[in-house]
């Protein structure tokens, strides 16, 4: 995994959807060789720090509105913000905090008997969070971007970036998606990963 890795586009193709439309874009010379594709929305002034939201895969909640977490509702709200303003989401492929579907099942199975996420990826041999930002950083140097106003409760994906390089100008939280399901899964995420979101 070298870091003189030059990522470059790939293909850039537009997509008509629900709420409107985004260009898809997919890179090529990603370390981590995942599939993550940047979704770019009515971006007319290339010279601005666009709004971005890093966002990981989360294939229970944003595919079938999960109620465990709230990444589907997430997603929803960057796509409907981006598309009446503008922006860039980075779908990063880093399902289950970067342990894949199958051994997020099994989390949530341990998480059954009681026990948070980060208890249950621990048992399962895993670490506080698997993911990482390198691929989103050069995501965004290779569309150009240097500097963002990132959307996230999450002061790991700022410093994420910071450390790939990019400026992270401003930050703003996401809407809080809170049910009864949920509830501990968000307090887990204040409590023990600093996520800076008022419930
Ligand atoms: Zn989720």
């Amino acid at each position: 995994m070298s870091n003189t890795n030059q990522v470059k586009v790939r293909q850039r193709v537009k997509i008509k959807m629900g709420q409107g439309e985004a260009e898809f874009v997919s890179f090529e010379g990603l370390h981590d060789n995942k599939e993550h594709v940047a979704l770019i929305f009515n971006r007319a002034d290339k010279r601005s720090a666009p709004k971005v939201r890093i966002h990981s895969e989360c294939f229970t909640g944003d595919i079938f509105s999960s109620a465990r977490c709230d990444c589907g509702q997430q997603l929803n709200e960057a796509v409907d913000k981006f598309n009446d303003e503008s922006g860039i989401i980075l779908y990063m492929r880093q399902e289950g905090r970067g342990i894949g579907l199958y051994n997020k099942l099994d989390a949530y199975k341990l998480q059954d008997t009681g026990i948070d996420t980060f208890e249950a990826n621990h048992q399962l041999g895993f670490g506080h969070d698997e993911r990482d930002y390198k691929s989103a950083g050069d995501m965004l140097k290779a569309l150009a971007v240097k500097s963002v106003q990132l959307l996230t409760n999450n002061p790991k994906k700022v410093r994420g970036l910071e450390e790939q390089g990019i400026e992270v100008l401003k930050h703003m939280n996401t809407g809080a998606f809170v049910n009864p399901v949920n509830l501990d899964y968000l307090k887990a995420k204040i409590e023990k990963d600093g996520h800076t979101l008022a419930i």
